[in-house]
């Protein structure tokens, strides 16, 4: 996981820049973008690109830079023109869970203490996004540069002109991924409860700005996978189903990372699935996941507690924590809907 953290965002002076920041960290290979100040204009362009092109990458705006530091489990590296240099600090640091911290006119000192690495880009000013571009590039050694992104709009590289295909698959309707849940044999009650999740995830989706479209229908789609088991694999074979019916990946994946707060690849592993991370990371992934742990049971500590007595310590974990940033986000407890 790569988040960048952009800190001192003025509105709406720094549109702009905030904007390309994002996209940079999305091109370059970083995972989401967290913004210090609350900008929902900032968010729906961004989200725009990423509904277009496509990926997994996630913004959030607001966010609670100091408590996103401490409670931060990897390692923070903060980009700034007094730091060590770039090729004396890079050979030091992982390549995971990464916090990369960028500022605007001043950085707090404090920032300067928190930080594992201060790293400069060259020790001449210049620009967030040049070098939140370079540092990406030389960790990630340019790969993200070849990825596909899969999205609605893709373009093929010409030598010259433009040349964009727009890929045909939109969203299925409601009445489509009832049928699918049929298809695949789920039985009433898992298609009663879909239509459950679905509702909620909704609901979620429209409090803290996520699309709601598409928590909608994640939601309706998230047992799929129980139409062949109810293992705790479904997610996973869930997923499996709708690229086999050729729906948007985007869906399939809200579907494979339903389950829990998610499965970190060690567990995956250890219970037989192919080895990756199953976590949920998209805010939509995350609503969806969170509607179909709150659809039935209601309040969080009644799960947690639940979770604890099958001895499932660190996923009880990951769902307090998916509870209280998803609660933070919609302004309210999730515990009162
Ligand atoms: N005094 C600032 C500093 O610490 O780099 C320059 C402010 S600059 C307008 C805004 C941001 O650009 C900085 O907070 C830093 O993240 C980034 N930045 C600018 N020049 C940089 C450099 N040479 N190396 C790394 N980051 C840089």
């Amino acid at each position: 996981m790569i988040s960048v953290l952009r800190l001192g965002h003025r509105i709406p002076r720094d549109r702009r820049i905030t904007t390309h920041v994002a996209l940079v960290a999305r091109a370059f290979g970083a995972d989401c973008v967290l913004v210090s100040t609350k900008d929902s204009v900032l968010e729906r362009s961004v989200r725009n690109v990423v509904e277009r092109f496509g990926g997994d990458f996630h913004i959030s705006t607001g966010v609670n830079w100091r408590r996103t530091l401490k409670e931060w489990q990897g390692t923070i590296v903060h980009l700034t023109m007094y730091g060590e240099r770039l090729k004396d600090a890079l050979p030091k640091m992982g390549k995971k869970d990464l916090m990369i911290v960028i500022g605007g006119e001043k950085v707090p000192p404090e920032v300067y203490d928190v930080a594992d690495f201060n790293v400069s880009v060259g020790n001449q000013p210049h620009s967030e996004v040049a070098a939140l571009a370079v540092f990406l590039d030389r960790l990630l050694e340019g790969q993200p540069l070849e990825r596909e992104f899969e999205g609605r709009m893709r373009i093929v590289p010409s030598e010259k002109g433009k040349n964009v295909v727009e890929r045909p698959a939109g969203l299925p309707s409601r009445k489509d991924c009832l049928k699918a849940l049929r298809e695949a044999g789920c039985d009433r009650a898992v298609i009663e409860h879909c239509k459950r999740v679905s509702r909620l995830a909704r609901k979620i989706a429209s409090l803290c700005g996520a699309d709601e479209r598409l928590c909608e229908l994640g939601g309706l789609l998230h047992d799929i996978g129980r139409g062949r088991t109810h293992d705790v694999d479904h997610g996973h074979v869930g997923g499996q189903i709708l690229r086999e019916k050729d729906f948007p990946g985007v869906l399939a994946g809200i579907v494979e990372k339903h389950v829990g707060a998610g499965i970190v690849k060690d567990e995956a592993k250890e219970i037989g699935l192919p080895a990756r991370s199953y976590v949920p990371k998209t805010l939509e992934e995350r609503v969806v996941a969170h509607a179909d742990n709150l659809a039935e049971e209601g309040k969080i500590d009644v799960l947690i507690d639940q979770m604890k007595e099958r001895g499932l310590l660190t996923a009880a974990k990951r769902m307090r924590r998916l509870h209280d940033e998803l609660s933070e986000l919609c302004g309210m407890d999730l515990d009162d809907l």
